[in-house]
């Protein structure tokens, strides 16, 4: 597991599982001329997981995963992408608390977890099937507006639902609507709506020096340089495609490392001189 530092932040991923997503996920990709992008049973394999934070006496997660159960390969997205063998599961999961150990923090030390956004693959592990809170200290921090669409307004027992419903009855959210919200001192999650109306990044470190986590606002790598490409479950995809062709503009001209929730190695990466991607560390 990749890990990178800037000022007095020591940022490192924590891997969760794997996801296996048919090029039908990104409208506008070209995988047939890359088809080294797709493994054998046809599909693009994505990191499942999130990042945690450390310094300033603070241990922030950032997005917790999709909790302990794998998520089984769906029939009508096996037979939509035409895949007569599709892999076991879409998702993979269940490896958070294992990847939190390796670094030596346990689940009661995280003091804050940022959720970039609903999507049940960035909360799982924030009350795993709505039954207990995993991070028993930590204070959970998600835009506001994400919670009609993906909680509120979904049936009563979806996975997101049970996970935040929990979440909230015991008291731990704190709904963010600011376009600028300071998590801890040197931490701050910045509204970037789109792929869900809800959706923040999280800048670690000073004005000037400082690397982004960028949630889903940014899923192929090359939407680097293709503003054609999509993601299936962005909820408006011109305001992703806005909001996305923003941050890019933005780490283009600074050079700041990102780490996307889900593009492959290298984890951390920067938009080097030439203008393609960079491993940052
Ligand atoms: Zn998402
Ligand atoms: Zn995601």
């Amino acid at each position: 597991m990749e890990s990178i530092t800037v000022g007095s932040f020591t940022i490192s991923e924590v891997e969760d599982g794997v996801g296996h997503l048919p090029p039908m996920f990104y409208p506008g990709a070209d995988f047939e001329s890359q088809p080294h992008l797709l493994h054998e049973d046809g599909t693009y394999h994505i990191r499942g997981g999130g990042y945690v934070i450390q310094g300033q006496d603070a241990v922030v997660l950032i997005d917790a995963g999709a909790g302990p159960d794998d998520v089984p390969f769906p029939n009508e997205v096996a037979n939509a992408a035409g895949l007569a063998a599709p892999p076991k599961n879409i998702m993979n999961s269940g490896l958070l608390p294992a990847s939190l150990a390796e670094l030596g923090i346990k689940p009661e030390s995280v003091t804050h977890i940022v959720l970039t956004h609903l999507h049940i693959d960035h909360i799982g592990w924030v009350a795993p099937k709505g039954e207990r809170l995993f991070f028993p200290n930590a204070e959970i921090y998600y835009g506001d507006a994400d919670w009609t669409p993906l909680i509120a307004n979904v049936p009563s027992d979806d996975p997101a639902r049970l996970v935040m419903e929990f979440a909230r009855e015991h008291g731990v959210l704190h709904p963010m609507s600011e376009s600028l919200v300071e998590i801890v001192p040197g931490v701050r999650a910045i509204h970037t709506p789109g792929h869900t109306p809800g959706s923040y990044i999280v800048a670690v470190g000073s004005e000037t020096d400082h690397v982004l986590l960028t949630g889903d606002v940014i899923e192929h790598p090359d939407q680097l340089s293709q503003q054609g490409i999509h993601f299936l479950t962005d909820g408006d995809r011109e305001q992703a495609a806005a909001t996305r062709s923003d941050l890019i503009s933005k780490i283009s001209a600074s050079g700041s490392p990102i780490a996307t929730a889900h593009i492959p190695a290298p984890v951390f990466r920067r938009v080097g001189k030439n203008g393609d991607w960079e491993p940052a560390v």
